[in-house]
């Protein structure tokens, strides 16, 4: 059986599956959807819906976005094919986070004639086994999860994805997981592919992962990073100008100055959960202003390095890379969220950024003020407000999104009541 798929609102992938045979007649058919089905929350819990029991939709398969990967160990076949979410006319869905992308790449593409080529990088923890002192970064960390990563490069190979890293992370039983960078939805599909593969291969192996945000308010987060460049319609690199500030070429400047500008408002989608928020506090290396960096990983925004002994031309190499961001987004969302304000940042003319140079945690409201930027939002309640009550940011989503993603995270909320930070960890590690 195939499963057709689609990333949603609470960062799930949920589908419906079918015999492979049909996998003909389903490209045009689909398989039925239920509009409520976007509020169901990671918790299971169904959030206020406008929709109630009414209304029906299709979601297509995308033969682009097929996967079929067989696992060593016993044969049977993973299957799965992400697509869109179609009224029955066939107009794409308010809601389809996979459509909403689209439509923002259109929006990039309109605007400059530029396509995106990027990918995300994920980092996770393994649930239990043995986490030893002293293993960050080390080759003894490394076999710990050698026969993991293995089984993982050939799955990954194996649906078409081009492997790039794997690695002993920081933190206890924490690793990071990279492929090669692919171009437009295809970034976000793959996103959603590999963490899938995790998944599945964690599961064969009896090692459960977990992508939470962070689970333990007193250790390090699990960061999903987004590099991105961009490409021009010839398909040549067009990101990198050397006379550019930090190498950054006119449009890219502008997107960067834009995703920095609506930071603070997008937030909310790309780094949607509760626990998200313990995750972005200085000194974590992960995001607390609106600041860009040069080759700087506290920074909301990261100009990557490139190098001379490289073999590839650096304005191949040159990319820049999106850190504010966790694996409780759905990665169509929040790449859709940032084309977006990157976007707009275009259309504004906005000016490129200067990059910070020093720790912005220890200057006051005012001082952070009198220099452009603001701490983000410290938490989930407070960045929906920011989202919400950004007209500009609002208007990018199709006609009624914002209200029901904002109640669709307040459904969430709800789920967790009185429970405290460690209770409220436990309960995210277990769903993501
Ligand atoms: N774990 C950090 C985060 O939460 C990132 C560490 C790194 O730079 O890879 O984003
Ligand atoms: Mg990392």
């Amino acid at each position: 059986m195939i499963i057709a798929c689609c990333t949603d609102l609470a960062g799930k992938v949920r589908g419906k599956a079918f015999p492979a045979c049909q996998f003909d007649v389903r490209q045009k058919r689909g398989v039925g959807w239920t509009p409520t089905n976007v509020q169901i929350t990671c918790f299971d819990a169904i959030a206020e819906s406008p929709f109630g029991a009414l209304g029906d939709l299709l979601l297509i398969p995308d033969e682009t976005a097929r996967v079929r990967v067989v696992l060593e160990d016993d044969g049977t076949a993973e299957h799965f094919v992400l697509g869109d979410i179609k009224h029955t006319d066939g107009r794409p869905w308010e809601l389809c986070t996979r459509s909403i992308l689209k439509s923002a790449l259109e929006r990039l593409e309109r605007l400059t004639g530029l396509t995106l080529y990027g990918a995300f990088e994920h980092e996770f923890q393994f649930r239990s086994g043995p986490s030893r002192l002293g293993e960050a970064y080390t080759t003894a960390g490394f076999r710990r999860a050698r026969e993991f990563a293995e089984t993982l490069l050939a799955a990954t190979r194996s649906v078409g994805l081009e492997p790039d890293t794997f690695m002993k992370e920081y933190g206890s039983g924490q690793y990071e997981v990279t492929t090669a960078p692919a171009h437009g939805v295809a970034i976000a599909d793959q996103a959603t592919i590999l963490r899938e593969l995790v998944r599945l291969v964690g599961e064969r192996l009896e090692r459960p992962v977990t992508f939470t945000p962070i689970r333990d308010p007193a250790s390090v987060g699990n960061g999903v990073h987004i590099h991105l460049s961009f490409l021009d319609r010839a398909g040549k690199p067009s990101t990198y100008d050397p006379n550019g500030a930090h190498g950054l070429g006119r449009h890219a400047g502008q997107f960067v100055a834009g995703i920095l500008k609506y930071l603070d408002a997008i937030i909310a989608i790309t780094a949607p959960s509760v626990v998200s928020y313990l995750r972005l506090t200085p000194h974590r290396w992960s995001a607390a202003f609106n600041n860009l960096g040069f080759r700087d990983r506290e920074a909301s925004v990261r100009i990557c390095p490139v190098s001379d002994l490289s073999d590839i031309a650096k304005a191949s190499q040159f990319n820049f890379e999106f850190r504010a961001g966790d694996a409780a987004a759905s990665p169509h969302l929040q790449l859709a969220a940032i084309v977006h304000a990157g976007a707009q940042g275009i259309e504004e003319e906005l000016e490129a950024p200067q990059a910070t140079q020093e720790d912005l945690s220890l200057l006051d409201a005012g001082a952070l003020r009198a220099r452009g930027y603001v701490r983000l939002p410290q938490t989930l309640d407070e960045a929906l407000n920011r989202f919400r009550s950004n007209a500009v940011v609002t208007s990018w989503f199709p006609v009624g999104f914002a209200d029901v993603y904002v109640m669709h995270k307040k459904g969430e909320q709800a789920y967790l009541g009185e429970r405290n930070h460690e209770e409220i960890c436990a309960l995210y590690e277990q769903v993501y």
